[in-house]
């Protein structure tokens, strides 16, 4: 059983920037994204193999840790926070963590707080996350058909996650769709999926898998360029750019004939670190300046060794000044093994 401590209570008064955190290569550092648990319960294919050895409990970042490190990077100038995972909602009492990060909403401090989920614990979820101040989340759903839901997820329900979707809705969050293109697995399916996401008035974006840790079978059968789907969906819909940039590797059309949004994240036909302006911290306190790079700071022994922030905020800035300029993803015949050696679902994608 997790022993949480209580959070602290939330101070009201407004929290300016003590300085912006810029790396080597003039990017602002502006974004945390944070895995709260590596542990999830579904296995998907892409992610995860099927008997994953989970990290020691101990080993894990409280939530007042988690806490303190996430305002850590708020104090120091991230504007926005994403929670993820593994499967963010089955950290016990992770609803604590949400709460309490609200607060920074509060002082305008930060302006977004959001996560992403797989949906299946949203349906119990979605009204206290309206609550803390929650208005956008990501929603991964890569099939409408249940057989083949199982078979991706291996221990997913569709009905599950459809019912917490529409209870998200419902709860006043909008609701993005993230799909994973899978070369003869969902491909044929990519255009219902858009269209369904689209009536249902939520955006859709398509991700490229991308080589990160072990899994059970071979990458290359599963790897589907976004540039052939986008020529695809071309034959069949007018596809408008549009301008928005969201500092990551997505891009965006709208769709003429839905009306609706459609992205493309891809980390490998296209490279995107130029303006790049995120970091990653782990459940367990490591930071990784880049998705795709080895390097890393530990943040958990300057947390835990005083309660005061200040060595915090030193081993924070000195990590920032390592941040790479980039990533070297590369999937086909000849480099079939992981680029980095970690799970998505250690960093949370
Ligand atoms: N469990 C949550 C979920 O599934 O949304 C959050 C964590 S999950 C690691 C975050 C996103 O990463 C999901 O949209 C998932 O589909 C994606 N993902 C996982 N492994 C991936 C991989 N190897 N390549 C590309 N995307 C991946
Ligand atoms: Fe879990 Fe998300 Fe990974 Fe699927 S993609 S196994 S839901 S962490």
């Amino acid at each position: 059983m997790d022993m949480e401590q209580p959070l602290p209570e939330a101070p009201t008064a407004p929290q300016m920037p003590e300085k912006q955190m810029i790396d080597p290569h003039g990017r602002a550092v502006t974004y945390l994204r944070v895995s709260v648990t590596d542990r999830c319960d579904f296995r998907c294919v892409y992610c995860m193999s099927e008997h994953m050895n989970f990290l020691p409990k101990p080993d894990l970042l409280t939530l007042e840790e988690l806490d303190r490190v996430c305002s850590a990077f708020v104090a120091k100038g991230v504007r926005k926070l994403r929670l993820t995972g593994g499967e963010p909602l089955v950290r016990r009492d992770v609803m604590t963590l949400i709460r309490t990060l609200g607060r920074h909403l509060e002082t305008g401090a930060l302006d977004e707080l959001t996560l992403t989920t797989n949906g299946s614990q949203l349906a119990r979820h979605a009204g206290d996350l309206y609550a803390a101040g929650v208005r956008r989340i990501n929603v991964s759903l890569d099939t409408l058909d249940e057989p083949l839901f199982q078979q991706i997820t291996r221990w997913g329900r569709l009905p599950q996650v459809l019912d917490g979707i529409a209870a998200a809705t419902r709860a006043g969050l909008k609701v993005k769709i993230n799909t994973v293109a899978l070369k003869g697995v969902n491909e044929a399916e990519i255009p219902a999926l858009v269209e369904w996401a689209h009536g249902q008035g939520h955006d859709l974006t398509l991700i490229e898998t991308m080589p990160m840790g072990d899994i059970d079978g071979d990458r290359t059968d599963q790897y589907l360029p976004l540039s052939q789907v986008r020529h695809s969906l071309a034959q069949r819909w007018t596809l408008d750019d549009l301008a928005e940039r969201t500092g990551g590797p997505a891009r965006y059309v709208r769709v003429a004939e839905t009306g609706g949004k459609l992205g493309f994240i891809t980390p490998l036909t296209h490279n995107f670190c130029e303006s790049c302006n995120r970091v990653r911290l782990t459940c367990t306190g490591t930071l990784y300046m880049c998705l795709g790079q080895d390097d890393a700071a530990d943040l958990r022994a300057p947390l835990r060794a005083s309660q005061d922030d200040g060595l915090l905020h030193t081993a924070i800035d000195e990590a920032i000044t390592r941040k790479p300029r980039g990533h070297d993803f590369i999937i086909d015949r000849d480099h079939n093994r992981p680029a980095v050696a970690r799970h998505m679902s250690l960093t949370g994608g």
